[in-house]
């Protein structure tokens, strides 16, 4: 893996935002969106709209079958040679943070702490009650869709229960856009991982950076919708690019 002309336009940075997509889960066994074995080529995205997933007992249930039935299993996921790369750059003060749009947590269970994380579209761990606000444990609602209980409700209220990630027509969480925000500004250099770029406002934050003239770093398998703004592009995948990436950065002499 030559990693050498990124190295080169990465040396000199303290402070890289490194931004990630569904793509650096795929080797820990989560699979991407968009692929061939991708979740929209099961089921139907308008059940997840916001305003479908409110109004709409059915559309709740396909949602809580497709979180029952193809939902991250967390006993078995866990994070990969890419995930733990990007703590040993966190740890050698390389990074301004790490701005997310996965939902899976690996990135914290790898060892970055929450605040160098940006979940952009929240976290799959979690299920909150609309009307309360109460959270429980992902798994502790799926034993119970998992037992016939297939639009489950708050036990305390009676209100809807969702996952706590960000569906479809819904505004981003505050907390993370701030800090996704403090990443992008405080950046000397971008690296995207796994992402196909696509998907906004999350994008921006990658490329607000790069407008400033920051240089760019795109790690991923296939093209994405920013290559033309890449200043090195990897093709390859990221649990062999990134190790090697972070490896040979950080053996640089200052
Ligand atoms: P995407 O599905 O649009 O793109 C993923 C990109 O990663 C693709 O270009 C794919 O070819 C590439 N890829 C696949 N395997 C790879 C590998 N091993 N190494 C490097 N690249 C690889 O994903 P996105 O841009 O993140 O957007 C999809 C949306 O879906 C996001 O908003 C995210 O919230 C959500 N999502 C999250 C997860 C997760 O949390 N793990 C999984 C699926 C989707």
């Amino acid at each position: 893996m030559d990693v050498s002309a990124a190295v080169r336009v990465l040396t000199g940075s303290r402070r890289i935002l490194v931004f990630t997509g569904a793509g650096i889960s795929v080797e820990s066994g989560i699979p991407d969106f968009r692929g061939p074995d991708g979740l929209w080529s099961i089921v139907d995205p308008s059940v997840f709209w916001i305003d479908r997933y409110l109004s709409d007992a059915e559309a709740r249930r396909q949602v809580w079958k497709v979180h029952a039935e193809r939902g991250l299993s967390f006993d078995q996921v866990g994070p990969n040679p890419a995930h733990l790369a990007i703590v040993d750059l966190w740890k050698a003060h390389r990074m301004s943070g790490c701005v997310t749009q996965n939902i899976d947590g690996l990135h914290q269970a790898a060892g970055l702490p929450d605040e160098a994380v940006a979940e952009l579209h929240g976290n799959l761990r979690r299920v909150r009650c609309l009307s309360c606000g109460a959270v429980l444990r992902l798994e502790t609602v799926l034993e119970r869709v998992r037992s016939g209980d297939t639009d489950p409700h708050c036990e305390a209220c009676g209100g809807i229960l969702k996952a706590d990630t960000v569906l479809f027509g819904e505004v981003l969480p505050p907390v993370q856009i701030a800090r996704a925000q403090q990443m992008a500004d405080a950046a000397d250099a971008v690296l995207a991982v796994g992402s196909t770029l696509s998907v906004y406002p999350a994008a921006d934050y990658a490329l607000e950076p790069v407008r400033r003239g920051a240089p760019l770093v795109i790690a991923n398998l296939g093209p994405t919708d920013q290559d033309r703004w890449a200043t090195v592009r990897l093709e390859g995948r990221a649990g062999e690019i990134v190790p090697a990436l972070v490896e040979a950065l950080l053996s640089e002499r200052p």
